[in-house]
């Protein structure tokens, strides 16, 4: 059998928002990927949210672990049961 050193990841690229009000530009995911794999950029009004290439993305998820948008979804989410 041949050695396969590329990471077997099935999880599918996150992602980081999909409206404006889920994401509060605090860089935390930019921050926490281990591949540079997300970048900053401004939309028109100079606000900057992230982009993540799909070429360097591992699928890792750590950016959606360390989002505290998302963390206090499910927080609220978790209350709520
Ligand atoms: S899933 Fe991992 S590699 Fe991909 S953008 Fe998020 S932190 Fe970076
Ligand atoms: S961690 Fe969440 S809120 Fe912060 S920039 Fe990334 S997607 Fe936006």
């Amino acid at each position: 059998m041949e050695p396969n050193n590329k990471i077997q990841n099935t999880n599918p690229i996150p992602i980081l928002y999909e409206r404006k009000e889920d994401c509060c530009g605090c860089t935390a995911c930019y921050a926490i990927c281990p591949r540079q794999a997300i970048s900053m950029e401004d939309d028109l009004e100079g606000f900057a949210y992230p982009h993540i290439d799909a070429e360097k993305c591992i699928r890792c998820q750590m950016c959606m672990k360390v989002c505290p948008i998302k963390e206090a979804k499910r927080s609220v989410t978790a209350r709520q049961r």
